[in-house]
């Protein structure tokens, strides 16, 4: 086999972790190779946040100019082009793609359009045969969709197929209850599907806020999403006039023209040679790491979706630039503070959510818990008559009344969130924010007036 032996540091994936990874080690002077067979930017760029924001601007302009007509304004058809509108979210994302190749070639990163896997520790062989050594490795794979072990999988799509799609069907049941599932529901109700959304659980989005996931599902409603708790899917078939599903009682739904499963992801990590480098899975299937991303093995290190890290790119994205400043930069970084990763679901409208739900504070604190809401029509819907409601939440803790988590339901949460997430850092109080000027007439405005 050809040796190469001239890296610092191998980077497997070039998606937001290992992108990062490899432009900050490149800035510390590391000399660096980046493998990656498919488009740059991996999840985030190409099948996740960036396409799928796309779909939600479409989607809120769409739900502006329905309230449009209901204002008195002589709105146009509201009806979406999809080709049109992809053409230009495909066009972003060349830009996105160019931009890197770009910064690539500027840092001297030498980029591999090829796959990876360990030999050992130090020794990475593409899918040509070629060998490369360094004496730094870093894993970012990330992850892929799975669909359900059911009969009639395979006709279902995933979010990777969701955004090959080139119209709206006329009907779609979606398969999940978590972000992409909560997601891809509203953007397809908004731009002209009537979606069924199939949760298997009680409620939406395990982990949020049990109050602000019921007012979701009340907005969802509300928009004309046939949210189904509490109904599992056990198979799929076609029938005269598209594919029906079946629930856990063994009955069949009426005939969607399109199913799509949002029903998790699971680690890229076939064929990568983690046996070889001594490196074993955690019960969940994900790479064990410690606080600093590194690995069992000395010299190689794991970021992103294949690590039990939150599957955000941001946190991707700082744990990998926080690494490469340790090993090639010689700084000693506190651990990424994963406990109040602030986020963000895109839904109609979203939600905004930092810290601790109020189950979590109370399973933490007890009774030593002060929960603050404000439910409220924001204006433009009270003005369109439309019944979508605003849920805010504040929880705090002890005397001081810390404020240990923020939930956000609402229009403009997504924009509100991260000055927030900033003061929550800082130890902000209840104090600071009764402390704070109301910006008036906004919705923000109701998280310092909360009482
Ligand atoms: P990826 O970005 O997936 O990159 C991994 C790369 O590794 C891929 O390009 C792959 O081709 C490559 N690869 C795989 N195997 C090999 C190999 N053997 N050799 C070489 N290369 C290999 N997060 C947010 O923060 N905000 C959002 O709004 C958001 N929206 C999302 C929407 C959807 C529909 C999805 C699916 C995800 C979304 N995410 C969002 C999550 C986010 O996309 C991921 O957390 C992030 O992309 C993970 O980064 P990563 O570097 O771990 O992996
Ligand atoms: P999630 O893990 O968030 O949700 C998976 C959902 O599928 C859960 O509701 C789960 O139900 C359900 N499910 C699992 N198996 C089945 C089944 N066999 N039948 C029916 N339902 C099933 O995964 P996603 O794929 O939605 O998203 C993956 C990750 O990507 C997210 O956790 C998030 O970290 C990231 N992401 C971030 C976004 C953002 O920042 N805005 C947007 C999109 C993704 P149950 O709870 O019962 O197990």
């Amino acid at each position: 086999m050809p040796q190469h032996n001239d890296f610092d540091l191998i980077v497997i994936g070039g998606g937001s972790g290992g992108l990062a990874g490899a432009f900050r080690a490149a800035e510390h002077g590391a000399r660096v190779a980046l493998l990656e067979p498919a488009a740059l930017g991996g999840t985030c760029v190409n099948v996740g946040c960036v396409p799928k924001k796309a779909m939600w601007l479409a989607a809120e302009v769409a739900g502006k100019l329905r309230q449009a007509s209901v204002l008195g304004f002589d709105a146009p058809d509201c009806a979406l082009d999809w080709s049109t509108f992809i053409g230009h979210r495909q066009r972003y994302i060349e830009g996105i793609h160019a931009a890197y190749r770009r910064r690539l070639d500027a840092a001297g990163i030498a980029l591999m359009p090829t796959r990876g896997r360990l030999l050992d520790a130090r020794r990475v062989v593409t899918d040509e045969g070629l060998v490369l050594s360094a004496s730094h490795v870093l894993l970012a794979t990330g992850g892929q969709p799975v669909r359900p072990d059911i009969p009639g999988a395979e006709l279902g799509g995933v979010s990777d197929d969701f955004f090959t799609w080139r119209d709206a069907p006329a009907s779609v049941a979606v398969v999940g209850g978590g972000y992409i599932a909560v997601e891809l529901a509203g953007v397809l109700q908004a731009l002209g599907s009537h979606v069924t959304l199939r949760v298997r659980g009680q409620r939406v989005l395990d982990g949020f806020d049990d109050e602000i996931a019921a007012q979701l599902v009340e907005d969802y409603r509300h928009l004309g999403v046939d949210c189904r708790l509490s109904t599992a899917t056990t198979a799929i078939e076609r029938v005269d006039g598209g594919l029906r599903l079946r629930d856990g009682a063994g009955e069949w739904s009426e005939p969607v023209d399109r199913v799509l499963f949002a029903t998790g992801r699971r680690p890229n990590l076939v064929g990568l040679g983690l046996d070889a480098a001594g490196i074993a899975l955690d019960a969940r299937g994900f790479v064990p790491v410690d606080a600093h991303f590194r690995t069992a093995v000395d010299g190689v290190y794991a970021v992103g979706d294949i690590t039990p890290a939150p599957a955000l790119t941001p946190v991707a994205i700082a744990a990998a630039r926080r690494l490469m400043d340790r090993v090639f930069g010689g700084r000693e970084r506190a651990p990424l503070a994963l406990d109040d990763v602030p986020t963000v679901v895109f839904s109609h409208p979203p939600i905004g959510r930092v810290g601790l739900s109020e189950a979590q504070a109370r399973a933490r604190f007890g009774d030593d818990v002060q929960v603050l809401r404000a439910g409220f029509r924001p204006m433009l819907h009270a003005l369109a008559g439309s019944p979508q409601r605003s849920l805010f939440k504040i929880v705090c803790t002890g005397e001081a009344r810390r404020v240990v988590g923020l939930h956000l339901l609402g229009e403009a949460a997504d924009e509100m969130l991260q000055g927030f997430a900033v003061a929550m850092r800082r130890g902000l109080t209840l104090d600071d924010l009764h402390d704070t000027i109301a910006i008036h007439p906004t919705s923000a405005e109701e998280v310092v007036l909360m009482r």
